[in-house]
């Protein structure tokens, strides 16, 4: 196999000139205090090796990466009647965007778009209080990373329930037309604190082994889903992981990926590795800038690609 920590090294080296470039998400205000010249990248093999540099072992908020694991956790409960409230199509539009929802009657295009997200949230709160829900949201992560040390950040959770409006109002849409079965403080909360959860590159890409090995993570032995159910994940990760900036990342990176407002990436090389990757500056479709070329030059050194070497 290719030297993976020369490697990530390289990219490191190579992108330390660009460092600060995109914008720091400031919608939610606890965001905006955030080094913009941060870069951290872990990749986790699936043998168990671990590459790592920069800022890679320093938390961030990993905001939309955690909806990977929310879904997760509700198709574990529901199973495919969780398609029933959440669908499965790139929605070609913004991650916060409410224009679909209106001819889609309240059922939004896939789980990773804000709406779909919610629309999860409120499937994990089934048979639950919020604060449950959130603790085994929780309890979930650290066991996929195998790291009890995982938590949320309370002033990032506050910073969003004090200024998303833009998700009480997806979320009272969702609600007019029924979609919702708990209360919409009680989904936003579930929702605002999955995304407030702080993580590091390393304890990201560890929670993600088990998708680049078929639903089993071979450092703990733990199965966590089923062969089929990892495959289908990655596909809706590529599909529709990094919004309307999906199509350009498959073609770029070539892997299953998940983005978050953060500036954490979170990607899948199915049967070699995880990676997660972490640079605060975002584009325009609100995915990090620096983070994305970092896995198009890794994708490019390691030949990895779903599509091909
Ligand atoms: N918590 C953020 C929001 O709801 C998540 C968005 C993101 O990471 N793309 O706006």
């Amino acid at each position: 196999m290719a030297d993976l920590q020369a490697i990530v090294e390289e990219i490191h080296e190579k992108l330390t000139p660009r460092l600060g470039e995109g914008k720091v998400a400031d919608y939610i205000p606890q965001l905006a205090h955030v080094d913009p010249k941060k870069f951290g990248m872990t990749i986790v093999t699936v043998d168990g090796e671990v590459h790592k540099v920069g800022d890679c072992d320093e938390p961030f908020s990993i905001q939309s990466v955690s909806k990977v694991f929310t879904l997760t956790l509700a198709l574990g409960k529901h199973g495919e009647t969780t398609w029933n409230r959440v669908g499965r199509e790139p929605s070609g539009s913004a991650f916060n965007s409410i224009v679909q929802l209106e001819h889609e009657e309240g059922k939004p295009r896939n789980p990773f778009i804000n709406a779909g997200a919610i629309a999860v949230s409120d499937l994990v709160l089934a048979g639950h209080t919020p604060r449950e829900a959130i603790g085994e949201i929780v309890r979930f992560v650290r066991y996929l990373a195998d790291d009890d040390t995982i938590a949320i950040d309370p002033e990032v959770a506050k910073s969003e329930q004090a200024t998303g409006f833009r998700n009480f109002a997806l979320a009272n849409f969702m609600r007019s037309f029924n979609k919702l079965d708990h209360p919409v403080e009680h989904v936003l909360g579930v929702y605002f604190h999955h995304c407030a959860l702080a993580m590091t590159c390393t304890q990201l890409a560890k929670s993600a082994l088990f998708l680049a090995a078929s639903g089993r993570n071979p450092l703990t032995g733990h199965t966590v889903v089923s062969k089929q159910r990892a495959r289908r994940i990655n596909a809706l990760m590529l599909t529709c992981g990094h919004y309307d900036g999906s199509g350009d990342f498959a073609y770029r990176v070539g892997l299953p990926g998940k983005s978050g407002v953060g500036g954490g990436i979170m990607a899948v090389a199915p049967g070699k590795a995880s990676v997660a990757v972490w640079s605060p500056g975002l584009n325009h479709n609100g995915n990090s800038l620096i983070g994305s070329l970092a896995l198009e030059m890794l994708a490019t050194r390691t030949g990895w690609s779903v599509f091909g070497q």
